[in-house]
This record gives C-alpha cells, sequence and structure tokens, in this order.
C-alpha cells in the first residue's frame, strides 16, 4: 500500500514555530516509515526528534507522555480527533485508484440513492465516487458525522454517523470488513463493501458475527464478578459509562470491579480472576480479539442483556459518539 504524507508541511510548521524538540507517533501499519521520517526531518529542521515506541491504533490515542516532553507532536494516519495543545495530525492518503472497485460494485446496488462512507486513507476521493455514482445513475448522499470524525462520509471503527443517512443502501470505500460490518449492524441498511486494493465489491452479511455475539452473551450469563474495563487512552475513556455499567451489574446481583488500564490485551487480563469483562476501551478489541481473551469480554450493550437489563433483540454496535 503507498500512502501520502506531508513531509514537507511538518518541516515547514517546525520552522515556522521555531521547534526544537518534535516527537512522532505511527500507527502500527505505518512504524515502518518511523525512521526514515524522522531521519529527514532531522536533517532539514534540525531539531531532535523522538519516536513514540508505544502501540497506536487511532486518533484516540495520542502519546501524552511524549506531548509533554517535546514542543511538537506529530502524530500521523488519522484524522484531528479533540484538541490537544501541541499535537498536529498528519493524515496518511492512500493513492490507490478506488474507481475499479467502486465499479464492481455498481451492480450490486439496488437503489437510486445511496449512501457513501470511506476511512481517511480514502477520504479525498469521495468527491471522484460520488461524481462516478452519478454518471451511473446513482444520487449519492455523505452523511456528515459527528465532531469525533474529521469529514463528512468518514467512518472510524468506533464511530458510524457518517452512515445514519436518509437511504437504505450504504456503499463502504475501504478494505477490511469490521467498518462495513459495523455499519450494518449500526444501521440496518444494506452494505456494500468496496476494496479499492482488491478492486472488488461484496454484499455484507453481519449474520455471522450476530451468531458469534449472541454466544458470548450466553456464556456470560452466569459469570457472578464482572471486570469493566476503562482506558486511560485519550479518546477512549469511559469512565462514567463504566461506573453506569458497575451499578447496573448491582442491581442484578453481580459483583462488579472497574479496571483502569492503557493497552487492553488478552495478556493484561490474564492474572485477574473475574468470569467475564466488559468493554468500554475501543469498540474493535471486544470483536477483533473476542478469539484470544480467556473468557468473554463484552461491549457495554451485550452485557445489559447478559444481567437481564435488556431484552435480547440481535447486536448492537458500541460507538463512541462525539465524546470529545
Ligand atoms: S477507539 Fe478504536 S476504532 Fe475508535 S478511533 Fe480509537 S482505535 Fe479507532
Amino acid at each position: 500500500m503507498k500512502f501520502d504524507i506531508d513531509i514537507p508541511g511538518i518541516i515547514k510548521s517546525i520552522k515556522e514555530k521555531d521547534c526544537k524538540i518534535a516527537g512522532v507517533q505511527f500507527p502500527e501499519g505505518l512504524k515502518r516509515q518511523a525512521i526514515r521520517i524522522a531521519g529527514i526531518i532531522e536533517e532539514k529542521t534540525g531539531a531532535d526528534v523522538i519516536i513514540s515506541g508505544n502501540p497506536c491504533f487511532g486518533a484516540c490515542d495520542i502519546d501524552t507522555a511524549l506531548a509533554a516532553k517535546v514542543d511538537m507532536l506529530f502524530h500521523f494516519g488519522h484524522s484531528q480527533m479533540g484538541v490537544h495543545e501541541n499535537v498536529v495530525f498528519i493524515e496518511a492518503r492512500s493513492n490507490v485508484d478506488v474507481i475499479p472497485a467502486v465499479r464492481a460494485a455498481l451492480e450490486q446496488i439496488k437503489e437510486d440513492k445511496i449512501g457513501v462512507i470511506t476511512t481517511v486513507q480514502h477520504i479525498h476521493r469521495l468527491k471522484d465516487v460520488c461524481a462516478f455514482l452519478r454518471e451511473n445513475g446513482k444520487e449519492c448522499i455523505v452523511g456528515k458525522g459527528d465532531l469525533r470524525v474529521g469529514y463528512p462520509g468518514q467512518v472510524l471503527g468506533c464511530n458510524f454517523t457518517a452512515a445514519r443517512v436518509d437511504c437504505t443502501e450504504i456503499l463502504y470505500v475501504g478494505s477490511g470488513m469490521f467498518h462495513p460490518l459495523g455499519v450494518a449492524i449500526a444501521t440496518g441498511k444494506r452494505v456494500i463493501a468496496a476494496d479499492p486494493y482488491l478492486k472488488t465489491a461484496v454484499e455484507v452479511n453481519p449474520e455471522r458475527l450476530q451468531r458469534i455475539r449472541g454466544g458470548y452473551i450466553a456464556r456470560s450469563m452466569d459469570a457472578k464478578i464482572f471486570g469493566i474495563i476503562v482506558s486511560s487512552k485519550t479518546g477512549q475513556e469511559r469512565m462514567e459509562l463504566a461506573m453506569k455499567l458497575r451499578d447496573i451489574a448491582v442491581k442484578h446481583g453481580k459483583e462488579a470491579h472497574i479496571l483502569m488500564m492503557d493497552l487492553v490485551t488478552p495478556d493484561q487480563l490474564l492474572n485477574f480472576k473475574a468470569d467475564a469483562y466488559v468493554n468500554t476501551a475501543c469498540p474493535r478489541i471486544t470483536i477483533d480479539d473476542a478469539e484470544r481473551f480467556h473468557v468473554p469480554v463484552l461491549t457495554p450493550q451485550e452485557f445489559e442483556v447478559a444481567v437481564g437489563e435488556k431484552e435480547w433483540d440481535g447486536i448492537e454496535m458500541d460507538e463512541i459518539l462525539d465524546s470529545i
């Protein structure tokens, strides 16, 4: 995959702000570029550059310890989320042509009107996608989304608000199935996923995920002790929700304890003796890592079903909405 990153813009702002020491933070997929980019910045600006070695998965995850030590922190790969005094978000834009995948999707689109969504990597191609759809007789709707997303039409793994538009079909342009599956479940709409790298398009079927999540709920119904996970990451922390969930657990005769942690991994939970967990940190962890945890890890919504607070009516996606 090739990405365009605005390195001249970084150099310019370091010089303009007379930054003497800069931090750089990369998501996992871009870490192999870190040393090369840090070297270029040092050579062109004379500033010292410190590279964040911590894992990073989203704009929700600013290395605040590093930000406190540097004049400017450049966070790569994601659009802006929240306001941070000395953090600059440097988006990575894919230069792949998205139209072949959209062309593949065209014959699967049934309605005249379609909502279009994508991730920040392809957001600059959204106007081309809409122009292509219009040329082929489709009305294209781009939802604004809430303040957690940086652009109209942009979705995150924790936020599908841009897909809540007035139509029954959605076209997702991007790789991976998490986002389109999430949108299908969160909105109940028919979703076509067009992958620009594979140049293919498929209709998303959320049934298997529904069944799997139903299994985790069933396995948690007899749990006596719940661990409620809260992330300390800047854009993931939902302590208020965790407190509310603990009250619900107590109301239903369960023991519940709140665990605050930075990175949520199966290893981190191994030594705590809870029967099941509720994850209020990044919602992707609950779904993507489900099989790696030694006991069930539920979304807040699934937890409410498991303890009997609400009826099972198919799964709901856990989203973090406009919270920062
Ligand atoms: S909470 Fe998870 S899905 Fe949302 S931006 Fe952060 S890493 Fe991405």
